[in-house]
């Protein structure tokens, strides 16, 4: 009779769960992995050098207060090979465009897998270069993808996830795609010395740039700086 019992509860809980629309089974299990790059003594001393030579700012801890996320496209077709250029502490020297402002390597709090796994390659509040100008305020997000190999659908779920879960930690004022980021130039969180250190970026675009704004739109997060 009891064996029973609990049969039929089973049965109603599978057909609750299979009823479900797959997105909120997807919400229901948002997790992230630990693949930490290394933050050793030299990329924290680094990491305080960026913050003072670039962004003016002097303090002795390699953390950030986040203000904004910033999503990106790794241009790099897997996940371990996107999360062995980020690894090192240093810059590899063929890097030599970006090296003359520091020999810091690149790196972004987040790197998310083609099926929308995400992993956490750095605290979320440690320092990572991986948006000129706005470093020191920005949680990166770096996708496995690029031109030839468009963001997935897993990854617009992934990024949407991690974005609410941010927010409810966070104070973040501010969403963008990397190719926005030249829109804050003059804007009071824009901290770079070198007018003249600037690169030009295109990921992850602007079709999957609406995608993610339009899956948020009732977290009230401002996008990039309209011209006047
Ligand atoms: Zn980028």
């Amino acid at each position: 009779m009891k064996l029973n019992h609990n049969k039929s509860i089973l049965l109603i809980l599978m057909l609750f769960s299979f009823s479900m629309p797959i997105h909120k089974a997807f919400a229901q299990t948002f997790r992230t992995f630990n693949k930490p790059v290394v933050f050793d003594e030299l990329r924290k001393k680094l990491s305080v050098e960026y913050l003072r030579e670039r962004h003016g700012i002097i303090q002795d801890s390699a953390t950030i207060v986040p203000k904004m996320i910033v999503l990106h496209w790794t241009a790099i077709p897997t996940l371990e090979q996107s999360f062995d250029v980020m690894n090192p502490a240093l810059l590899p020297g063929a890097r030599s465009g970006i090296a003359g402002a520091s020999s810091l390597n690149v790196a972004a709090q987040f790197l998310v897998d083609r099926d929308g796994v995400i992993f956490r390659q750095l605290p979320e509040t440690a320092f990572a270069r991986h948006t000129i100008g706005l470093n020191y305020c920005a949680i990166g997000v770096e996708n496995v993808g690029g031109s030839n190999a468009p963001l997935t659908d897993q990854q617009l779920e992934a990024n949407v996830a991690l974005i609410r879960y941010l927010k409810k930690k966070y104070a973040i004022e501010y969403v963008i795609g990397h190719h926005e980021y030249k829109s804050f130039i003059g804007h009071p969180l824009w901290k770079e010395k070198d007018p003249n250190y600037l690169t030009n970026k295109t990921d992850p675009g602007d079709v999957f740039m609406s995608k993610v704004r339009a899956r948020i739109k009732d977290l009230d997060i401002k996008g990039a700086i309209k011209k006047k």
